[in-house]
């Protein structure tokens, strides 16, 4: 871990730096550097297939066997010789005996003499002896003998064995997130199990004494929980698994029980709130005893005060982030999802940015990276990015109008109209 000294916020370019009283913000990039360096990536395990969705593969797979498996046809027709049937014409019909029939799932290999055919389906093994097929509309589909009104070129309609993927073949690299389409190789040569790093299991916990649980009655200045559901949301969608606990007060008994409950189901904890300065920020308050965990102010807006460490007897890492629901919900983006793909054995751990042109001008805090609330929209004229949302980092309502966060560099203190910005887009995988 990096320590608080060696924070060089503001370095290397000249706006002024808004330092908190009493102390030094640390970068963002620093923060999250100390982010990955607590998590490490999950012990894999291997698990069936389907389970394998959205994870990343632990070790690089190659072929058992070849695709296609073994020669076969590409259409329903009759297996023949080039030689017996390239004279055919539609006036000039070839006739042959029909021999036998290869259908699919068929056990055992067939052959044919010269000058025969045979009845073969899509995907049935082609007959020793033939080396084309001709396509039953080709013919006049008879039974015992056939007539065929052209012929096929060497080889048509035929699949050859290994022309798809030879055994030996590297198919999949380690590190590649599987989806239906790598299920569909892995299953496709007979692979039922592959390893991959596990979901974390992320215990989500809020806390505050004003907090009640939806469906619950408000008191006169209660508040409903939206954190431990949005982030619990965003657990999942990031690919892991949550274990949402209810609200826990102000209080630091409760807040330790509570965490001392959780702990033996995560990999990861995420609080919300009480890491201000309050009289009353009991996150801050238990877990600064310990001595484990560290709370720093991160030179970004919103989303200043962090926690980052490790509890209890497996050291489990903890991040602890703003209770204001914008605050916390950035904050996990930016420092969260990060951990979460490293835990995945995911690549690139920082999702990237995209870069969009910016409609409308905007302005930002000097010293601070900004993670503005956007719409980011993909047209005929390429990707486009405006603000949307407002700036208050309690506006849940509009949260959920943005779908990006526009990211403004510490140095930038304004963006004209048309200049291109980085955005982070969310909710998609880019
Ligand atoms: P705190 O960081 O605990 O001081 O919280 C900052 C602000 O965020 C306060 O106005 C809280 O009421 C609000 N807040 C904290 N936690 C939540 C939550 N889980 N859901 C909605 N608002 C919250
Ligand atoms: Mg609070």
């Amino acid at each position: 871990m990096s320590s608080e000294g060696s924070n060089e916020p503001g370095a290397g370019h000249s706006s002024p730096f808004t330092a908190a009283p009493g102390g030094e913000l640390r970068s963002v990039d620093e923060h999250l550097r100390e982010v990955l360096a607590v998590v490490e990536p999950l012990t894999p395990y291997e698990q069936p297939l389907l389970d394998a969705v959205g994870l990343s593969l632990v070790d690089s797979v190659r072929a058992p066997i070849d695709l296609p498996r073994f020669t076969n046809s590409a259409m329903d027709g009759y297996a023949v010789r080039h030689l017996d049937v390239a004279e055919a014409r539609d006036d000039r019909p070839i006739h042959l005996p029909v021999v036998g029939e290869s259908a699919a799932g068929q056990a055992g290999p067939l052959g044919m003499p010269p000058g025969t055919s045979m009845r073969i389906m899509t995907g049935a093994a082609l007959p020793a002896g033939a080396d084309c097929v001709v396509p039953v509309e080709w013919t006049d589909a008879g039974a015992a003998a056939v007539r065929i009104y052209a012929s096929p070129t060497p080889g048509q309609h035929v699949r050859l064995a290994g022309d798809d993927v030879t055994a030996g073949d590297d198919l999949l690299v380690a590190g590649t997130v599987v989806g239906p389409r790598e299920i569909g190789l892995l299953a496709g040569v007979g692979i039922a199990r592959v390893r991959t790093r596990p979901r974390p299991r992320v215990v989500v916990l809020s806390t505050g004494s004003e907090l009640r649980d939806p469906g619950q009655p408000l008191g006169f200045d209660s508040v409903y929980d939206a954190n431990s559901y949005l982030l619990a949301a965003a657990v999942r969608s990031a690919g892991a698994i949550p274990y949402r606990v209810g609200v826990v007060g102000d209080d630091p008994r409760t807040f330790s029980d509570a965490l001392s409950d959780q702990l033996v189901r995560a990999d990861l904890v995420v609080t919300s709130g009480g890491v201000s300065k309050g009289v009353y920020d009991v996150v801050k308050d238990v877990l600064s005893r310990l001595g484990t965990v560290r709370f720093v102010e991160v030179a970004m807006q919103p989303g200043k005060p962090q926690g980052i460490g490790r509890i209890g007897e497996d050291r489990t890492p903890i991040v602890t982030l703003p209770g204001n629901p914008v605050s916390a919900y950035v904050s996990f983006e930016v420092f969260v999802v990060p951990a979460l793909r490293r835990m995945m054995g995911k690549q690139p751990e920082r999702r990237p940015l995209v870069q969009a042109t910016l409609q409308g001008s905007l302005r930002s805090v000097p010293g601070r990276r900004q993670f503005l609330r956007a719409r980011f929209a993909i047209d005929h004229d390429g990707a486009s990015v405006r603000t949307a949302g407002g700036t208050g980092s309690h506006l849940l309502g509009g949260l959920a109008r943005a779908n990006a966060l526009i990211v403004v560099p510490e140095d930038t203190t304004a963006v004209a109209d048309g200049q291109q910005v980085s955005v982070l887009v969310l909710d998609r995988e880019l």
